[in-house]
C-alpha cells in the first residue's frame, strides 16, 4: 500500500486508548495505523515525535457570519474556519437561523450560501427554529433526512427567538419521530426580561447589568423544564452552553435517573468569572455573552461535572463582535451590547490546560469531549471523531508541553479582542490535517479556501 501522507512517531490518543503508531492517509482518509509503516511506501512524512495525535477537534457549537442586534458577527465562514484550523478544530457544526413566516429550507439554503466556498475545513447545521406551525414542522423530518439532524429552541429572548412550551413540545415530539435531536437554549426569558426592565428603570445601564439581570435560578428552572418536556415527549435533549451549578445539577439528575439528556459548556464559564467585570469602563462588554458569566466557584463545579460525564461536550458558543463599533452599540444601554464572545480558536487548548494538565481529567477524556462525543451525538461518528482505518483523515498533531499566552495580538479571529487575553496554556496545535490536507503548519495557514464540505449528517442514535 503507498500512502499520500505519514504521521510518524506520534502518540495516537482516542476516547479509549493511547498508544504509539505511524498513520498511514491516502486521498481523504486514514488507511493504516501501525508501528512502523514502511518507509519507501509514503509520500509526505510528518514527524511527531513527542507529540500526540488527536482526532480533529468538533465545535458544535458556533455562530459564523450571523446577524444579531442590528450588526453581523465578525467572522464569516473563511477567517471562522481559519482561526477553529489554528486552534485544532477541523469541524464545525453552525447554526441556520430560521425567521419568522420562513420555511426551515429557507433558513438552511441561507446558510449554506453563507459557507459554501469559504469554509476552509467541514462544516454541518443545526436549524434554530423560530416559528413552528404546520408546515415547518412536517419539514423537520425532511432537513432530517438532508442532513440536519438537530434543531435548537430557546427559552430566552421573548419576541426574538423565545418559543412556549407547547411549542417546544411539538417539536421535541416530531424530533423524536424523526431521529432529530434538539437542543436547548434554557434561560427563562420571561422572568428575566423582566427583572431587565427593572434595571433599566432603576438607571442600572452598564455591561455589568447583562450578568446580574440573568439569576442562575433562572438557567435551572428552564434546564428542569426542558428536561421534563422531553422526557413528557420520549425526545433526548441537549442543553447548551451550561454555565452554573444549578442547571448542572438538574441534568445529573435527570441522567441519574437514566434519561437521555445531554449538556455541554464552553471555556468561558470554565476560565471567567463575575470577576471580569471589575474593568474601567465600558470594558465589561467584552464579556457580555448568554448565559451570563457566574461566580468563580461554578467554574470548580464545571470541570467535575466535564470529568464525571454530567457534561459531554465543550463547545465554544463563538460569536465575536469587535469592541469597536458592535459592542459600542450598547455603550448607554447594556441591552444593546451584542451579545456573544470570541472563542473558536483557544478550545482545545484550554480544555488540555484546565482539564488535563489541571488534573481533572485524562488525555482520552479530553479527546472524549472536544471530538468523540460532539461526533457521536450529532450524528458524525466514525466518520470524524475519532483517529481510526476509514475515518476522515482530520488529525491535530499536538504538543502538549508548548505554552503560549492567549492574546489578541497573535490570535486569528477577525475581532479586536480576547476574552482569554493574558492566559497562559500549555499544549498547543502544530500541525493540522483536514481531511488528508494538511492546513496548518509551523504557524501558518496552508490550506485554501472553500476546501471545507457540508457534511451531512446521520439521525440521532445516542452516545
Ligand atoms: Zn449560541
Amino acid at each position: 500500500m503507498r500512502f499520500d501522507t505519514v504521521i510518524r512517531n506520534g502518540t495516537v490518543v482516542t476516547a479509549t486508548d493511547t498508544f504509539p503508531a505511524d498513520v498511514g492517509i491516502v486521498g481523504d482518509k486514514i488507511s493504516a495505523i501501525a508501528a512502523g509503516l514502511p518507509v519507501e511506501n509514503s509520500g509526505k512524512t510528518i514527524d511527531a515525535r513527542g507529540r500526540l495525535l488527536f482526532p480533529g477537534g468538533i465545535d458544535v457549537h458556533t455562530h459564523l457570519d450571523m446577524p444579531f442586534g442590528g450588526t453581523t458577527s465578525a467572522d464569516d465562514f473563511e477567517t471562522g474556519t481559519i482561526a477553529a484550523a489554528f486552534g485544532g478544530t477541523t469541524t464545525l457544526i453552525d447554526f441556520a437561523i430560521q425567521y419568522k413566516g420562513q420555511s426551515l429550507r429557507e433558513a438552511f439554503d441561507t446558510w449554506m450560501k453563507k459557507a459554501e466556498g469559504k469554509a476552509v475545513a467541514d462544516f454541518a447545521f443545526h436549524c434554530i427554529i423560530t416559528d413552528l406551525g404546520s408546515a415547518q414542522l412536517e419539514e423537520m423530518g425532511q432537513l432530517v433526512r438532508e442532513g440536519v439532524s438537530s434543531f435548537k429552541l430557546f427559552m430566552a429572548y421573548p419576541g426574538v427567538f423565545m418559543l412556549d412550551d407547547a411549542t417546544i413540545f411539538r417539536a421535541m415530539s416530531q424530533a423524536a419521530k424523526h431521529g432529530g435531536l434538539i437542543c436547548m437554549h434554557a434561560e427563562n426569558g420571561g422572568a428575566i426580561d423582566v427583572i431587565v426592565q427593572r434595571a433599566l428603570a432603576e438607571g442600572k445601564r452598564a455591561p455589568k447589568y447583562h450578568a446580574l439581570t440573568r439569576p442562575t435560578t433562572a438557567e435551572g428552572e428552564a434546564t428542569s423544564r426542558a428536561i421534563a418536556l422531553a422526557e413528557m415527549a420520549g425526545a433526548p435533549v441537549y442543553i447548551v452552553h451550561l454555565s452554573c451549578n444549578e442547571a448542572l445539577e438538574k441534568v445529573r439528575e435527570a441522567r441519574d435517573r437514566g434519561l437521555p439528556a445531554y449538556a455541554e459548556t464552553c471555556p468561558q464559564y470554565l476560565f471567567l468569572s463575575l470577576e471580569n467585570f471589575d474593568v474601567p469602563g465600558f470594558e465589561g462588554a467584552k464579556y457580555v455573552f448568554t448565559p451570563p458569566l457566574r461566580e468563580k466557584w461554578h467554574q470548580e463545579k464545571l470541570w467535575q461535572g466535564l470529568a464525571r460525564d454530567t457534561l459531554q461536550v465543550v463547545s465554544t458558543d463563538h460569536c465575536p463582535f469587535c469592541f469597536k463599533e458592535q459592542k459600542e452599540l450598547g455603550k448607554d444601554d447594556f441591552t444593546k451590547i451584542p451579545n456573544g464572545g470570541p472563542g473558536i480558536e483557544h478550545r482545545l487548548s484550554l480544555v488540555y490546560t484546565g482539564g488535563v494538565h489541571g488534573k481533572h481529567f485524562s488525555p482520552n477524556r479530553f479527546v472524549e469531549l472536544v471530538s468523540t462525543a460532539p461526533a457521536r451525538l450529532f450524528g458524525l461518528y466514525p466518520r470524524k471523531g475519532t483517529i481510526a482505518v476509514g475515518s476522515d483523515a482530520d488529525i491535530v498533531v499536538f504538543d502538549p508541553h508548548q505554552e503560549d499566552t492567549i492574546s489578541a495580538a497573535t490570535h486569528h479571529m477577525r475581532v479586536d479582542y480576547s476574552m482569554f487575553e493574558g492566559i497562559r496554556v500549555k499544549g498547543v496545535p502544530k500541525t493540522v490535517l483536514s481531511r488528508g490536507q494538511v492546513i496548518i503548519d509551523g504557524g501558518k495557514f496552508v490550506g485554501r479556501r472553500g476546501a471545507g464540505q457540508f457534511i451531512r449528517r446521520q439521525t440521532y442514535s445516542g452516545v
